[in-house]
């Protein structure tokens, strides 16, 4: 595919070459104050400093103390949705079409950007209020990937795609708040998939688009019965791509397929519990519902520390099982960290870097995926 082969090259900044080609790559992306934060704060510095040419950031732990971290990138608050897009999200975006899974992921505190990141649908809003630049990860990944398979004539390509939130240890389908959703890992290749899940086909932007404010108004539905729900649940949507070989024309069912999937996930807020006051039963259900986000640092923290060979504790959620091939898995992983700019956000933030930092430390085996 010489069209696809073009644009990998002149548009993926892969920093590290081949070399660490399979490593988890990490970004921090610093959220803008507020129009009312900066009232309230008015011109003290963020606790949060980046230096993006040096892919570098200095949390401000007091006037004496600072501590200072590097990873893949670094986006100040004036960063564009498209610089994002193309430094993180568009090289796993090209290897899902080449073949290898994908998962571009939204860490961070509530209130710190994930779904600004992730799922903002800019000018696509309902109301149309909005503006095209503001598009986030999901469309524009969605808008790629038919446009770079419409333009290869080498193969013909089939895209699905499923909407899920998970929620405690439920996955609920957002396109049909009637089924039931599980997670299932293939014995022998290892591919995670989701029976139960509506998988609903893409074939231009419309056909998407339509899931999207579908998927809205189930998330809506289920969030009113839950308190804050919407913070404390994780988004996935997963964008499955079959490639068949242009030669099967007129026998595609006999054809084998290659197929990949891409991940992309907005996470429960990170914060801790006991700072929203909860209490007994509620403090309970709180821990249970930041489980998962707890696991997913254990396995991170196991597989930055031990390597893949080690035991890793991908059981002992949901989100985890779900994220098997993403961390310590075959596919190509790109975290973006949000933080808040706010003095108030020290501690939140310091533990958000520190998750970023570990995770920089994960090492993927790419393999390309077949049928
Ligand atoms: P989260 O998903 O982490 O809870 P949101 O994405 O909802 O956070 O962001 C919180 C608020 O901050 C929203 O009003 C959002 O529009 C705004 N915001 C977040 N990141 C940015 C950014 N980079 N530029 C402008 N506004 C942002």
């Amino acid at each position: 595919s010489s069209a696809l082969r073009t644009r990998h090259k002149t548009t993926s900044r892969d920093a590290g070459g081949e070399k660490d080609a399979g490593r988890v790559r990490v970004a921090i992306r610093l959220r803008p104050k507020t129009p009312q934060e900066r009232a309230e704060d008015g011109d003290a510095a963020s606790v949060v400093e980046v230096v993006p040419e040096m892919s570098r950031v200095v949390l401000r732990k007091s006037q004496w103390e600072a501590d200072a971290y590097n990873f893949d990138s670094v986006f100040a608050e004036t960063s564009s949705q498209a610089r994002v897009y193309e430094t993180l999200a568009r090289p796993v975006v090209e290897g899902v079409l080449e073949g290898f899974n994908g998962t571009v992921m939204a860490y961070g505190q509530t209130g710190t950007g994930k779904t600004h990141t992730m799922g903002n649908l800019g000018d696509l809003t309902t109301n149309g209020k909005g503006d095209t630049a503001d598009r986030g990860v999901m469309l524009r990944a969605v808008d790629d990937i038919i446009n770079l398979t419409t333009d290869d004539e080498t193969a013909n390509f089939k895209i699905a795609v499923q909407y899920m939130q998970v929620y405690m240890s439920a996955i609920k389908d957002l396109l049909d708040a009637n089924n039931e959703v599980d997670v299932r890992e293939d014995p022998k290749t290892n591919e995670i998939s989701f029976p139960g899940a509506t998988n609903a086909e893409v074939k231009t932007m419309n056909d998407f688009i339509d899931i999207l404010h579908r998927g809205e108004e189930n998330r809506i539905v289920a969030n009113q019965k839950l308190n804050s729900a919407s913070s404390r649940s994780h988004s996935v949507l997963a964008i499955t791509v079959r490639r068949y070989p242009k030669e099967a024309k007129g026998g595609l069912a006999s054809a084998t397929a290659r197929i990949s999937k891409l991940l992309i996930v907005d996470l429960a807020g990170s914060e801790r519990v006991t700072k929203s006051g909860s209490e007994g039963q509620l403090l309970e259900e709180a821990k249970a519902i930041n489980l998962s986000l707890t696991v997913l640092g254990k396995c991170i923290n196991t597989l930055a520390e031990s390597g893949n060979g080690a035991h890793i504790p991908y059981r002992e959620s949901k989100l985890t099982r779900m994220l098997r091939d993403s961390f310590g898995g075959s596919a190509k992983t790109s975290l973006i960290v949000c933080v808040g700019p706010l003095r108030k956000h020290l501690s939140e933030s310091g533990s958000s870097l520190l998750f970023g930092q570990r995770a920089l430390k994960v090492e993927n085996a790419l393999k390309l995926r077949e049928e």
